[in-house]
């Protein structure tokens, strides 16, 4: 029933750092769920744990029934880091189509793909242009469009508007809203601003750090329909 089950997870890096201690955590299919606490509270640490970036010491994680980084659920879901990370020497489209090229998708189908998720995040027009011709905002779409040209069940996403500034940001918020709604995409949210938790999410994970811990559960009420 539950896409995402964090189960009491230690994480111990090579250092001795103790980053997660005791962590659990659920999150419900086609659910928005933010992460939110104080700058070394384990929040990216559990995002790339998700991911299957990053292994656990003890615990228990599956996401979609699957262990992260298994073929299964990788397949089912993307990552957005705060930096856009696009190659300066492809197109905005060639960016897009990368993920389905990497996956041996044919030249015609994937562009065609790319044109459609470009159109999700408002971005048809820029399909041509470089990513050094873009603003940070429309980069960071750009990365959004990205993620979600493989259908991904799962985004997670590490404080991808952290780098922009508060107009741009409440803007690609709103955006984000209806492509989740238009995707039935489960959101995992990286943010230290509570804000934008909880203006953006169903429920929001709050951390404490010294060790990392989810030490609270919030429920937001629904302000609009
Ligand atoms: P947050 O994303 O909430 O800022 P992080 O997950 O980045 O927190 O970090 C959690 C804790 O783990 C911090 O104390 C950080 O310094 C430590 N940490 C993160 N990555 C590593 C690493 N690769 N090696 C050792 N310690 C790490
Ligand atoms: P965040 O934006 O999550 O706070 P940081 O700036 O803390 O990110 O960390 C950036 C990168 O450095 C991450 O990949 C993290 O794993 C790594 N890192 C953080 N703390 C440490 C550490 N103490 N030792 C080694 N790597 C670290």
């Amino acid at each position: 029933p539950f896409t995402i089950a964090v189960k009491d997870v230690c994480k111990r890096f090579p250092d001795g750092t103790l980053a997660l201690e005791g962590v659990n955590a659920e999150v419900r299919a086609a659910e928005f769920v933010s992460l939110v606490g104080p700058s070394g509270c384990g929040k990216s640490t559990l995002l790339r744990i998700l991911a299957g970036l990053e292994p656990i010491s003890s615990g228990q994680v599956t996401v979609g029934g699957f262990a992260p980084g298994t073929p299964q659920a990788r397949a089912e879901m993307a990552f957005v880091f705060q930096e856009p990370t696009l190659l300066p020497w492809r197109t905005v489209l060639h960016n897009v189509a990368l993920p389905l090229e990497l996956r041996g998708v044919g030249s015609q189908e994937r562009l065609a793909r790319a044109q459609e998720v470009l159109g999700l995040v408002g971005l048809s027009a820029r399909a041509g242009a470089f990513p050094r011709a873009l603003s940070g905002g429309m980069k960071m779409r750009v990365s959004i469009a990205r993620a979600l040209i493989t259908q991904p069940k799962i985004l997670l996403m590490d404080e991808p508007f952290g780098a922009l500034d508060e107009l741009t940001r409440q803007r690609l918020g709103d955006e984000l809203l209806s492509i989740k709604q238009a995707t039935g995409a489960t959101v995992v949210f990286v943010t230290h601003n509570m804000f934008e938790a909880v203006y953006l999410s169903q429920r929001i994970l709050v951390m404490t750090p010294h060790p990392g811990r989810v030490a609270e559960v919030l429920e937001v009420p629904v302000a609009y329909p």
